[in-house]
Parts: C-alpha cells; sequence; structure tokens
C-alpha cells in the first residue's frame, strides 16, 4: 500500500520529554521503546510534520499532577475534579523553557527536524524530508491578559494557540473530563479572551478550540475571521464525551473551511470502563476511522484530519506510536477512500489551513 505523508494537528512530544521522566530515558533523536514520538519513528510512520504542543502541567507538588485526581466513577461514566487555574507567571516561566528545550532539540538534531515559521519553511522541509515542527501553545496562561508578550512570542516562532486546557484560564473555560457529558459548562470568553482573538487574527495566529466549553466554542465562531480549527478531538454523537465536538460544532467548522483534527485516545473514541476502576480502555483502528468517516460525510472530506494526541495520552495497542499511522491510513483505505481523499486526511487539509490562516 502507498505511503502517505502525514501532518498531525496535535502531539505532546515537547511537553513530554521537558517535563517527565522521559527526558532520562529517550530522546527525541534515537529511537526508543518509550514515549510515542522520536524522529526514527516518526521517519518510519511517514510523519512529514506536526504541530509541537506546549501544554503547562500543574506544579510538582499540586495533587492534580495525577491525571485522575477527583476521579468519580459513575453509574455508566466518570467525572474528575475541574482543576483550578494556574498561575500565570509560572506557566510563562515553564513555556519558556519548553520552546528554548525545542530549539536546542532542532540544533542536536543535525537537519533532521525543523520548527517552521512560515508556509514556505514548512513546504521546504516536507520536500527535503526534514520533520517539520510548528511551535503550538496548548492553553493561553502563558499569555498576559494586556497581551503585552503575545508578540514577544510570535517573535519566539508560536505560531498557533490553543485558547484553554481542560481547565479556566483568563481568557476562557475548558471542558473538565466527564463521560457522559455535554461541552456545554461554564460561560463564553471573557473580555480578555475576545480580545486575544482579534490579535490572534491581526498577527495570523492559528486559534485551536481544542478542549474549550461550548459558549466559548461559539464566540470564536462569531468574532474570529480564520477557519476554525479543532486540533484533537473526535465525534461527541459517537462518543459523549465532554471533550469531543457536537454535530452542530461539526457543522459551523465546515461551513467556516475549517479543520477538525481526530485524536486516537481510546476513551474519547469508544468509552468502556477500564481495569483498576479507571476509565481507560482500548480501541481499534477501525473505530478510529469511524469517527474520521462521520465527519467526511456530514461536512465533506476537507474538513477532517489527524489529531493524534501521541504523548499527551495513552494510546491505542494498535496504534502504539507515530510508526503505526500507516496502519490507520489502511483502514480508511478498507472504506473506500481515493488516493486523492486520503492524502487530504493525511496532511493536504492541515496544509490548507496553514497556507489559508498564516497566507503564503
Ligand atoms: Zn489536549
Amino acid at each position: 500500500m502507498k505511503q502517505y505523508k502525514i501532518f498531525d494537528g496535535h502531539i505532546d512530544t515537547l511537553t513530554a520529554l521537558y517535563d517527565s521522566e522521559h527526558r532520562q530515558v529517550r530522546s527525541f533523536i534515537d529511537s526508543s521503546a518509550v514515549g510515542h514520538v522520536d524522529i526514527p519513528r516518526a521517519r518510519k510512520g511517514g510523519m512529514a510534520g506536526g504541530f509541537f504542543a506546549i501544554c503547562t502541567p500543574p506544579p510538582q507538588s499540586s495533587q492534580y499532577k495525577d491525571p485522575f485526581f477527583g476521579l468519580d466513577l459513575t453509574a455508566n461514566g466518570y467525572t474528575v475534579k475541574y482543576p483550578p487555574p494556574l498561575e500565570s507567571e509560572y506557566s510563562e516561566n515553564f513555556v519558556n523553557c519548553v520552546i528554548d528545550f525545542a530549539f536546542k532539540l532542532e540544533s542536536q538534531s543535525a537537519n533532521q527536524f525543523k520548527l517552521v515559521q512560515n508556509y514556505l519553511e514548512l513546504m521546504r522541509c516536507i520536500e527535503d524530508e526534514i520533520l517539520a515542527g510548528i511551535i503550538h501553545i496548548e492553553g493561553a496562561e502563558p499569555i498576559k491578559t494586556d497581551l503585552s508578550n503575545l508578540p514577544v512570542y510570535y517573535e519566539k516562532g508560536v505560531r498557533s494557540i490553543g485558547l484553554v486546557w481542560s481547565r479556566p484560564n483568563e481568557f476562557g473555560f475548558g471542558v473538565p473530563y466527564r463521560y457522559p457529558s455535554t461541552p456545554d459548562i461554564g460561560s463564553g470568553l471573557t473580555r480578555a479572551g475576545l480580545k486575544l482573538v482579534d490579535a490572534c487574527n491581526e498577527l495570523k495566529i492559528i486559534i485551536d478550540l481544542a478542549h474549550i466549553n461550548d459558549k466559548g466554542f461559539w464566540d470564536v465562531v462569531a468574532r474570529s475571521k480564520q477557519p476554525i480549527v479543532v486540533s484533537h478531538t473526535a465525534v461527541h454523537t459517537l462518543c459523549p464525551a465532554s471533550r469531543n465536538i457536537t454535530d452542530r460544532q461539526i457543522d459551523a467548522i465546515g461551513d467556516s473551511g475549517g479543520v477538525i483534527g481526530i485524536w486516537f485516545e481510546p476513551t474519547h473514541i469508544q468509552y468502556q470502563s477500564g481495569g483498576g476502576g479507571k476509565p481507560i480502555s482500548d480501541v481499534t483502528a477501525g473505530q478510529i476511522a469511524k469517527h474520521i468517516e462521520y465527519i467526511a460525510e456530514r461536512i465533506g472530506i476537507d474538513h477532517v484530519a489527524i489529531g493524534s494526541d501521541f504523548d499527551g495520552a495513552d494510546m491505542p495497542s494498535e496504534i502504539s506510536d507515530v510508526s503505526c499511522y500507516p496502519w490507520l491510513m489502511g483502514k480508511l483505505a478498507d472504506i473506500g477512500y481515493s488516493t486523492s481523499e486520503l492524502g487530504k486526511i493525511a496532511m493536504g487539509n492541515w496544509l490548507r489551513i496553514i497556507r489559508t490562516i498564516w497566507g503564503e
């Protein structure tokens, strides 16, 4: 079968390498069995590039360091305690350190990995088979509410910002982990949030609505001039988790010419109660393909792509790391998509969005 070049809408490798014990046992440069993404495995899977997210974790001392802190199992699902906001200065410091770390990785990679800041650079990397990374901030906590450091982040190379992670911040409200649950939790964007949307439009920074609550989502749809992007999520109708998107949201993304990246995280593809009382489960590549097919049928093939969440979540055993994209592409080929349709899902749709928002 044809090997497709893949552009991934969301991987957490920078955060995982910087923040966890992974840094001691694997590098980004050499192949490892730990974690999900490194250059050799990316090459094997056909990965051409992706959005490299920096998401500020809770401080070391926080109980919320355990992602299942405050887990409550319900009759047919679960809820997790809503984490409190982070200190902006703490987040700013963390994000600055990870950006420095990312450029160190780039220089250590001997021209195998490059952080790109414009469309031409991105296309050159893809042509030259250099893994292309776009610096993405997941959760706008490091941005000051007067937006005075937003241009500084632009200068550092940040070209994409997710307004929230699954916690509240000064700009809006992320949805807490819940199943089953609507994403309609809390109020819309704050005044600072609306101003951040305007400023990102002005600077041509991609606005990512992954994990935002319903009212915040609609505030951005009404305000932003960009196509609407949700980098990593799945279909709420197929798996009614709070962090998946509803049919109305899917339709609005299609109307805007936007893109939805489908993630591989099992509990958001098909929830099953896992072992040890925790909401973990496994899914097949075919089940992930069903979410992609749902969106393609509802709003068209131009609006669905990949947003794995590698290095940010547990992965299915069939797609255990970045070398396994071809397995998913094979399942999509089995559905009957043409080579050009598969090319759009694999990379073309993300490239279109990036070019539309950044310009040539
Ligand atoms: Zn995320």
